[in-house]
């Protein structure tokens, strides 16, 4: 009887020891599935990005060698504008180059913690009907309406206004980009439960739901089709996401595929023990439209 009970602990301990290690050797496959998952976005994320460079890369020097050979056969004087049209291809495309290059160094830094933001006092409700209005030009260029709602005179509240843009130019050349001739893109800013809610709606192609999940995650372009006429290399949601959490908001997305997309940023409402710093916030106009410019580089019926 002892010895029955002597093996049975026996037994027990061992199929114990077995069920731990069946454990142990279960977490460690999935540990290295989940790696082996994020080499593989990885290194599609490195052929994407390749092929982004490599599209405006080959653009330039297109352009480039036909300035060089109009130089060579003596017909530089460009009375049929011939000229004028290579360089503003070129320029358009250098900055596809540095709308690139300036995304990589960002979300380097913003993954990296090494980008810190300004907190100031801010008017979120000015900075944010700015940006619309610098963008409005461009959305005529595209016939695409684009309307700023609120019934809020300003709100203060404390941000980094310089993010702050970048994250509305971000959502509005996103929504100019995947939204057609006709259509049309409503900014709303409204403050209720002590929380600024911003959104961008547009009615233009929408999101598949299975995407929907992925659509902030870094290294995750939606949808590679659209890489032919609709270029971009998947990072600027996630940057989106990444200043909109280091101000200690938060962003979400509901879209329906062919019926389009609306995206809400939730800040809160804090403000900094500063009155003096309050409204700021200065629209510098060039810099706003070269920024402008960058961020809509990659459209090709804007620019
Ligand atoms: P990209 O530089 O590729 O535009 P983003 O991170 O800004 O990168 O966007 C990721 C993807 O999310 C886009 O390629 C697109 O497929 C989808 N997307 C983003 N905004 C919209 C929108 N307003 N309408 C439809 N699709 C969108």
């Amino acid at each position: 009887m002892g010895d029955t009970s002597v093996s049975n602990f026996h037994s027990e301990e061992k199929l114990d020891n077995e069920f731990k290690e069946i454990e142990k050797l279960k977490k460690a496959l999935e540990e290295s599935q989940d790696k082996l998952e994020e080499s593989k976005i990885k290194t599609e994320f490195i052929a994407n990005l390749s092929h982004e460079f490599k599209t405006p890369l080959n653009i330039l020097m297109g352009a480039m060698q036909l300035i060089e050979m109009y130089a060579l056969n003596g017909s530089i004087i460009d009375t049929d504008k011939k000229l004028e049209k290579y360089m503003d291809t070129m320029k358009q495309n250098a900055l596809r180059l540095l709308k690139l290059i300036n995304n990589i160094i960002d979300i380097t830094k913003i993954y990296s913690s090494e980008l810190s933001l300004e907190f100031h006092n801010y008017d979120v409700v000015s900075i944010v009907k700015n940006v619309v209005q610098s963008i409005a030009v461009y959305a005529k260029l595209k016939s695409v309406n684009i309307h700023f709602k609120t019934e809020l005179n300003e709100r203060i509240i404390a941000c980094d206004a310089d993010k702050i843009e970048r994250i509305m130019l971000n959502l509005l050349s996103n929504a100019l980009k995947f939204t057609d001739g006709g259509g049309s893109i409503v900014v709303s800013i409204n403050s209720y439960d002590n929380k600024v809610h911003i959104s961008v709606e547009d009615n233009g192609i929408g999101i598949h739901e299975d995407k929907l999940k992925i659509i902030f995650k870094r290294f995750r372009q939606v949808d590679k089709s659209f890489t032919r006429n609709r270029e971009g290399s998947g990072i600027g949601l996630s940057i989106v996401k990444g200043l909109v959490e280091m101000h200690n908001g938060s962003i979400r997305v509901e879209s329906q595929y062919k019926k389009g997309s609306r995206f809400t940023i939730e800040l809160p409402e804090t403000v900094l023990d500063e009155t003096s710093q309050a409204g700021l916030y200065e629209l510098y106009e060039d810099r706003v439209r070269e920024r402008v410019r960058v961020e809509l580089s990659d459209i090709e019926d804007i620019c």
